[in-house]
């Protein structure tokens, strides 16, 4: 039985419902996260920027305090008017840090240039010749009158000078001088490095964590060729925020993923179980109907006896033969619920034996004989001797064929032939029960064996059934670890065939796909 289309759309509502405002959430998030993600980029890169200048900076101050102190002497010397020969004598007596003394006097200064560091001139320029990749820094020097005599100072190999006062600029200088907010890379977690034009770097506090925040600010006067790289160190919040959003997309997408699963499940479940709650309401009145019909036509035969209304001992027998076939009928149907019940709950418990297909045949056509004859119908019998035992229980297999004889009998019209036979292929053990009916849909030939399926062909509600017989047979062939197949022609018959485990040296033969229906 179907769920209407109108519950179908309501409970489709109800998923919608629950899906979309979900992925609406899950965008949300997602987009504010990138927003966030795209701030602090942008923040560290300002900050790194900053940094770099900073960093930059704090080299010509070092330089800066190398060359005053180195200086010292000679600016004496200038100052109590030793003269230019002296000053260069105290030049070349300091500074053996440098490359080599050098001075300029005040009219040569004019290819010199200058940058400011802590308010004093620091005087530079490039060497060439020999003199090249070194560059010439010093101070002025005055004479005792104040006038400048010239620029005293020694040649310097700048990324020498970085190499080896990188680490007392990087980890002392800046972190302990407050105006250059030095601590601050210290909280920050920064990569910097000084690089050189060639990109060869000189030194180097941390490795970089994240490189598209990296930025490299020129530096400048004597190191004017260097350049100082900031990037974001492993422990910076740029390299945390970036693995927090891969974390929460890859959370989102499972979310996403696991609600979208479980709607649908959800959907399907609640379907399954309407479709399921309409069929067992079917399925109830079905089977009180079916009680009640035989009740009442035994009944009916049995007042009929009673009061002696019949007029000849035919029509007695008649009667009697009502009462033999609808009790057998109740039987049956009350052997189905109870069968079914027991398959059920998981209690199926079935005697194993070597059982003789074509005896269990013959004893379920002889019981069903007199119902096929009073109905008019031509029974066709091929129950070849010689046929190898079946591993099965022999109740349970005669329910199986008198099911199948049922229906046979139930959905034949005009051509009312029945042929049942018994054979033997490959390890297996065949059964099959041949009608001229109204035939099986192939769209059906699967759902025919679901439990409460009584297909909508006109004689559902001409022909007794509770939906539970095929269900039964392929149950009980499923345990049997057999099969029950179907072939049919529409208007033209079907033809229901219990394959079963051939029982002895060829039991455990099994041909692939054992326990699967096949329908054609
Ligand atoms: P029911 O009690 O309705 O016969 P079954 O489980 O035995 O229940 O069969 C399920 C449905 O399969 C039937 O309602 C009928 O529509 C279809 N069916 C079963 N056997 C045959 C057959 N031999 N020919 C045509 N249709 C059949």
């Amino acid at each position: 039985m179907a769920v209407s289309p109108v519950r179908r759309r309501a409970l489709f509502a109800a998923a919608l419902g629950v899906t979309i405002p979900a992925l609406l959430l899950a965008a949300v998030a997602v987009i504010l996260t990138f927003r966030i993600v795209r701030s602090v980029q942008n923040d560290t890169v300002r900050y790194n920027r900053y940094l770099g200048q900073q960093v930059a900076e704090a080299f010509e101050l070092e330089l800066m305090d190398h060359l005053r102190r180195a200086i010292g002497p000679a600016e004496r010397v200038a100052r109590d008017g030793g003269g230019v020969p002296a000053v260069i004598e105290a030049l070349a007596a300091e500074g053996e840090e440098f490359v080599a003394p050098h001075f300029v006097a005040v009219d040569d200064l004019n290819n010199y240039s200058l940058i400011i560091v802590e308010a004093l001139p620091l005087i530079y320029a490039p060497g060439e010749g020999r003199r090249v990749g070194q560059y010439f820094t010093g101070l002025l020097l005055r004479q005792p009158d104040g006038n400048v005599i010239g620029t005293g100072g020694w040649w310097i190999e700048p990324g020498d000078f970085v190499r080896r006062n990188f680490d007392s600029v990087l980890r002392e200088r800046l972190p302990s001088d407050p105006r250059m907010y030095g601590g601050i890379e210290l909280t920050r977690r920064a990569s910097i490095e000084v690089v050189d034009e060639g990109g060869v770097r000189l030194g180097r506090l941390r490795e970089p964590g994240d490189l598209r925040t990296a930025r490299t600010e020129p530096m400048a006067g004597p190191f004017e060729r260097l350049g100082v790289r900031v990037a974001g160190g492993p422990d910076s919040p740029v390299v945390w925020i970036g693995r927090f959003l891969a974390l929460e997309l890859a959370f989102i997408a499972t979310m996403g993923l696991l609600i979208i699963a479980a709607v649908l499940f959800g959907y399907r479940y609640i379907v399954r179980q309407l479709e399921l709650a309409g069929m067992k309401a079917g399925f109830v009145s079905n089977v009180t109907h079916e009680l009640k019909t035989p009740i009442a036509m035994i009944r009916l035969a049995v007042e009929t006896l009673e009061m002696k209304r019949f007029k000849s001992p035919d029509e007695e027998r008649k009667f009697l033969g009502i009462i033999d076939r609808e009790t057998q009928r109740l039987a049956g149907l009350v052997d189905n619920v109870l069968d079914f019940a027991r398959l059920e709950a998981g209690r199926g418990i079935f005697k194993f034996d070597r059982v003789d297909v074509t005896q269990v045949a013959a004893s379920a056509i002889d019981s069903l004989k007199p119902r096929l004859e009073h109905l008019g119908f031509r029974l066709d019998v091929d129950l070849p001797e010689g046929l190898p035992p079946a591993r099965a229980d022999a109740t349970a297999l005669t329910h199986c064929v008198l099911n199948l004889l049922d229906n046979a009998v139930k959905y034949s019209r005009q051509r009312r032939e029945i042929r049942v036979a018994a054979g033997a292929r490959n390890g297996w053990v065949t059964l099959s029960v041949a009608d001229r009916g109204i035939g099986i849909a192939p769209g059906d030939r699967r759902r025919i064996f679901e439990k409460f399926v009584r297909l909508e062909n006109g004689l559902v509600h001409d022909v007794r059934g509770a939906g539970l017989g095929l269900s039964l047979v392929d149950q009980i062939m499923r345990a049997h670890g057999g099969r029950v197949e179907v072939q049919s022609a529409m208007g033209e018959g079907s033809t229901f065939t219990l394959a079963l485990p051939a029982a002895g040296p060829v039991e455990d033969e099994r041909p692939e796909g054992a326990s699967a229906r096949t329908g054609t």
